[in-house]
């Protein structure tokens, strides 16, 4: 017997992306190695990208492979023009291709507008914006080169650029951040529409406050997580997973329409919670 047969209508019972190759940055902390994890669970092989932290990127690759699939852990910096040309090179010789890149690493250098140096200003653009257009250059050549393959995915590739309710909402203290996630959600968008006729799905996440390294100030007391609800119309933070999930969904042949959109996963946040009572 299958594994399919006997199965209700609409119940997916085989792996999403088995036999796919996703390339994850950013992917030995937070929502990067949750997603790394997930797309691994999937049925996907994953090259784990990390900048910094090699003991914790092979403990993520240590996870996947216990999914019985390949996860090789590889270090550049997205800001890096030689680096991210090197490690898809090195994919596509060791994993035959991309089908998948998730955009994801990405960091925070906080300052009043009088305060920001130019250094934090141009440091959150290199990573949050650049290193998200070298790494879709890259994979974006390869998707070209190899087009479709039908028994794979019905695209060509998929590009997942890890956005941030901060693509809308202004965020004072924070400008090059919101300016970063702001130029991703055009990015994204301009791509998809550049891409979208070589059959290469280009989609964003914008995650809400998600539990993890880059916000812990936010969550980590109960005082801080009390007033974050005010924030969050579901009223719980998010975890990794939560956008994991998301990206997952994505990139699978169950979204293959989908093309060019924002995914919000935020609890809610972009929905103006301050005028729930009056406004
Ligand atoms: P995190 O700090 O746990 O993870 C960020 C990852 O990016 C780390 O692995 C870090 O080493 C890596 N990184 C930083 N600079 C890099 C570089 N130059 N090259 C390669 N990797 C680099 O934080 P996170 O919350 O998991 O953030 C992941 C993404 O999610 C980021 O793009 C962030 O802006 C976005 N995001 C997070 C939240 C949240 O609430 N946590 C909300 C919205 C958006």
């Amino acid at each position: 017997m299958t594994s399919t047969e006997g199965a209700p209508q609409g119940v997916i019972t085989a792996p999403l992306l088995r036999g796919q190759k996703a390339l994850v940055t950013g992917a030995n902390s937070g929502i990067g190695k949750a997603t790394a994890v997930a797309l691994g669970r999937a049925g996907a092989d994953v090259v784990v990208n990390y900048v910094a932290g090699r003991e914790d990127a092979e403990k993520v690759v240590e996870e996947i492979t216990a999914f019985g699939v390949r996860a090789v852990a590889h270090e550049a910096d997205v800001s890096d023009e030689q680096q991210v040309v090197a490690m898809v090179d090195r994919m596509v010789k060791e994993f035959g291709t991309i089908d998948v890149l998730v955009a994801n690493a990405g960091l925070q250098r906080d300052a009043p507008i009088t305060e920001m140096t130019l250094a934090q200003w141009q440091k959150v653009l290199d990573v949050n914006l650049t290193g998200q257009f070298l790494c879709a250059r890259e994979a974006a050549k390869e998707f070209l080169r190899r087009g479709v393959v039908p028994e794979v995915s019905r695209a060509a590739g998929k590009i997942i650029c890890m956005s941030s309710v901060h693509q809308i909402i202004p965020w004072s203290g924070h400008v090059n951040y919101a300016a970063s996630k702001g130029g991703v959600q055009m990015m994204m968008a301009t791509l998809a529409q550049e891409l979208a006729p070589k059959r290469i799905r280009v989609n964003a996440v914008a995650p809400g406050a998600i539990k993890t390294p880059i916000n812990r100030s936010a969550w980590e007391t109960p005082e801080a997580e009390q007033d974050l609800m005010r924030l969050i119309p579901y009223k719980r933070v998010g975890d990794p997973e939560d956008i994991a999930h998301a990206v997952v969904g994505l990139a699978s042949d169950l979204m293959d329409y989908v093309v060019g959109t924002t995914l919000y996963v935020d609890g809610g946040m972009t929905l103006f919670p301050g005028f729930a009572t009056g406004g």
